[in-house]
This record gives C-alpha cells, sequence and structure tokens, in this order.
C-alpha cells in the first residue's frame, strides 16, 4: 500500500518525496496501479480526496517509458480537459511540482486568455502534457489543425461539473479528434445517466472505481 510498491519510476517517486506525499489516500490506492495498466478508469472520487494525482502520476509515468518518445514537433502525448480556469491551473501545478524530475513540459490552454499566446505554445515542438479547458482547447485545434494522433492518455477531471457548464458537445468533439488507441481515465463526484453514456461512447471496457 505504498507509493513505492507501485512500480513508479524513480524520477516520479522523487516528485512525490519533494511534494511531501507518505502515504497513499485511499482513492489512490485503488486507482493508481490500474491506471499504470493501461486501462481506462471510471473513479468516484471529490476534490480533496487526493484526486488529481490519481491521475498525474500514471501520466507522468506513461510518458516517461522510452518507447513513447515522441517524434519531433509532435510532443503533446497527454490532455487533462477540466471545468475551470482555477481547476486547470491548480493541476498544472500538481503537473509541475510531481513531474519536476521527469524532464517533461507542461503548459495550460484556458478560455479567457490570449490565444495568440496559446498558438505559440503549440506550434513548434509543443508540450508532453496540456492541461486545458474544453472550449479553447477545440478552438485551437480547429484553428492550427492540431494533430492529435500522439496523444496516449486522456483526463475528464471533475466530468459532472464539465457537463454542468455544458461543455458535452465540445468534449464530444475532441473525443473524435483523439486516436482510439488512447486511455482514458474519468474522474466524477457523481454520475448522472448523461456520463454513464458519455462514458460508454468514449471508454474501452472502464473498470469502476469507488471507496
Ligand atoms: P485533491 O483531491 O487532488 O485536490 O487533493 C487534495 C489535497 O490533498 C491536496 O492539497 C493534495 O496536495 C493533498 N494530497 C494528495 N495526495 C496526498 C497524499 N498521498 N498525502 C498527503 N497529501 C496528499
Amino acid at each position: 500500500g505504498a507509493f513505492q510498491s507501485m512500480g513508479l519510476s524513480f524520477p516520479v517517486l522523487k516528485g512525490i518525496t519533494k511534494r511531501g506525499y507518505k502515504q497513499p489516500t485511499p482513492i489512490q490506492r485503488k486507482t493508481i496501479p490500474i491506471a499504470l495498466t493501461g486501462k481506462d478508469v471510471v473513479a468516484m472520487a471529490r476534490t480533496g480526496s487526493g484526486k488529481t494525482a490519481c491521475f498525474v502520476l500514471p501520466i507522468l509515468e506513461k510518458l516517461l517509458v522510452p518507447n513513447n518518445k515522441p517524434t519531433p514537433g509532435k510532443n503533446l502525448r497527454a490532455l487533462i480537459l477540466s471545468p475551470t480556469r482555477e481547476l486547470a491551473l491548480q493541476t498544472l501545478r500538481f503537473v509541475r511540482e510531481l513531474g519536476k524530475f521527469t524532464g517533461l513540459t507542461s503548459a495550460a490552454i484556458l478560455g479567457g486568455e490570449s490565444i495568440e499566446q496559446q498558438f505559440n505554445v503549440m506550434s513548434g515542438s509543443s508540450p508532453d502534457i496540456v492541461v486545458a479547458t474544453p472550449g479553447r482547447f477545440l478552438h485551437i485545434c480547429i484553428e492550427m489543425c492540431l494533430k492529435l494522433d500522439n496523444i496516449k492518455i486522456v483526463v475528464f477531471d471533475e466530468a459532472d461539473r464539465l457537463f454542468e457548464l455544458g461543455f458535452g458537445e465540445q468534449l464530444q468533439e475532441i473525443c473524435a479528434r483523439l486516436p482510439s488507441s488512447r486511455q482514458t481515465l474519468l474522474f466524477s463526484a457523481t454520475l448522472p445517466k448523461m456520463l454513464v453514456e458519455f462514458a460508454r461512447a468514449g471508454l474501452s471496457d472502464p473498470t469502476l472505481i469507488r471507496l
């Protein structure tokens, strides 16, 4: 039941130690080992449960695998979709702190910020990990004809809120642009019918995790 016995690599474990986590929380104990096998996951978890590390750590680990080395200019390999700018920025801080020793790069693509700057971030050698709000990410994808075929893992964080805020259509459109070989992790405090249907269509044989 320790982070050390989950099969995480040294640079990832170092980030966990630096952040001051000693023991995994119950949801982390359940979710991380399954996510590390590459399976799709639907996890019912609230803010405060330690849910962010449940997807950040498997992302870092997956992108570290040497034979997943990106081709130049096609770095974007992990996408985290958040309902709000505030949550996205908080998640980006987790990615950077926990990923401090991985050498992986990350950026936020958020509504209400300079599109010019986001074009610059995503052109050339894009970051490995993007944390985004759905509307702006889709907009950037369309405007830049962004290819998402190198994405290995996608996360829908606070998925019930994503739907409550009306991002359903954008999420479908983003999903349609992602390679079907990707891994998908969905986190939500509640599982309304709409979300169950979304998960049924967009995830492949997910493991349901609840506390
Ligand atoms: P979250 O639910 O992801 O928003 O995390 C809630 C708070 O718990 C954050 O301040 C985290 O940094 C902290 N946290 C997450 N995992 C652990 C852990 N294993 N040990 C101690 N604190 C943690």
